[in-house]
């Protein structure tokens, strides 16, 4: 298990939790953000520039409160504190592995006024040449893919734009990753120059096309010049394959894509990613080769998750390689992470060293980078879950090759 350097913060117990009374505008669209100035009487006229003022304070300085916003007036700032506020998702707990990977368990009102509230992770890993935040989309996920553990849990509900928005905002808070904020100390933070949070990663809980324009509102807030300026060529998007809607992620949202592919006969995928029924592996590389945007320098990245004796074999991994050929890919060999009660095993080795070199000999070339942040399998594939079986070195040769380039 991850190694914990810092104690977690305390707790609150889930019935002591008081949701927001106010609304918060983290998160809003410069349109939907003008529309929440215009609601509390101020002038059209002002709303540009109080937009893009808000915007500053709120993006690039991070702040947390209106009082900080010394640009605006007085009289705006009590009026937009009696009415919203800039608050992120509570944060319950914190954790720091020794290889420098965070995670953040946030709490999220539910749906339904007295409703319990929702839990959702966030999942910070650094690198040398990058820091990547892991975002999530839904609580729970409607698709039951059999080798995952979100998949288990019933949907509970969809993300709003401001708390995928509000996952960055924390991950930069804890970070000290704002303008003039002061870096947090530990493993894997750059001191200074860098920008802690460089990359995003909508791999955490959730299927994000099942919840695009939350998930379109919150990439174009993250990737917005002015603001969290993460550039869409490192923000990537995970999907099982949700046809109908690659084309409006492409065409609305421009960000890299990356496809759990998992099988490569369509009997297979039916069971390890059930809405294969639904959108066969024939129409979803059909909407790969369609994707805007697709070049050389743009590739998709296809997932593939190692699972011993069932999708590991030579014969597979040539198939996979036939499949893919005259698509500008990436293949992403990720090693299975059980889950208690999870139907399957993580492939050996070397079987997945000799799976690796057949993709290899196709001309997938990958450097093998400095295996960082290799926690981050255990919550992107199975949030939540506690264990760990393959010993440390094998898991950081996995690591290495999951996350190669
Ligand atoms: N719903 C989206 C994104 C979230 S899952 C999707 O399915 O693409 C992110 C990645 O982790 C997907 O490729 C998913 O198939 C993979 N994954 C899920 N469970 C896993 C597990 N137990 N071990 C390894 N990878 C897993
Ligand atoms: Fe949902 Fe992705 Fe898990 Fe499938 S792999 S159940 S789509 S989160």
């Amino acid at each position: 298990m991850t190694a914990v350097l810092e104690t977690p913060i305390e707790k609150t117990p889930l019935e002591r939790y008081v949701p927001p009374a106010k609304p918060s505008l983290v998160g809003l669209t410069r349109g939907a953000l003008a529309d929440a100035l215009g609601a509390v009487g101020v002038p059209a006229s002002q709303h540009k520039m109080r937009v893009q003022q808000i915007w500053h304070w709120l993006y690039v300085r991070g702040a947390k409160d209106f009082s900080q916003m010394t640009s605006v007036s007085k009289e705006l700032r009590a009026l937009l504190d009696t009415h919203y506020t800039l608050a992120r998702p509570e944060v319950v707990a914190e954790q720091v592995s020794v290889d420098g990977t965070r995670k953040w368990l946030l709490r999220l009102p539910g749906e339904v006024a007295g409703e319990r509230p929702h839990e959702v992770e966030c999942v910070y890993i650094p690198e040398s040449d990058r820091g990547t935040l892991c975002l999530s989309s839904q609580v729970g996920c409607t698709l039951n893919c059999s080798f995952c553990h979100t998949g288990t849990q019933r949907l509970v509900r969809n993300l709003t734009a401001g708390e995928i928005v509000g996952q960055i905002m924390v991950a930069r808070d804890r970070l000290g990753d704002f303008v003039g904020a002061e870096r947090a100390q530990g493993p894997g933070v750059p001191t200074a120059g860098d920008r802690v949070v460089s990359n995003i990663v909508m791999m955490g809980m959730g299927e994000p096309l099942y919840n695009f324009e939350a998930v379109r509102d919150a990439l174009l807030v993250a990737s917005d010049g002015d603001g969290l300026a993460i550039s869409k060529r490192r923000i990537t998007l995970s999907t099982s394959g949700i046809v109908p809607m690659m084309e409006r992620a492409g065409a609305e949202l421009g960000v890299m894509l990356a496809v759990s592919l998992h099988a490569v006969r369509d009997d297979l995928r039916d069971q390890l990613v059930p809405v294969n029924r639904k959108y066969p592996i024939a129409d979803l590389l059909a909407a790969c080769r369609n994707y805007p945007g697709l070049s050389n320098t743009r590739r998709i990245t296809f997932e593939y998750v190692m699972l011993k004796g069932v999708n590991d074999s030579l014969a597979d991994a040539k198939a996979l390689v036939r499949l893919l050929s005259g698509i500008p890919a990436k293949i992403n060999l990720i090693p299975f992470n059980p889950w208690p009660g999870s139907n399957y095993q993580c492939s050996d080795w070397e079987q997945i060293e000799r799976f690796s070199e057949i993709i290899f000999d196709a001309g997938y070339a990958s450097p093998v980078r400095t295996p960082r942040g290799r926690d981050i399998l255990a919550a992107c594939g199975q949030l939540k879950s506690a264990t760990e079986k393959l010993s440390a070195p094998e898991r950081l040769a996995l690591r290495a090759m999951a996350m190669t380039d």
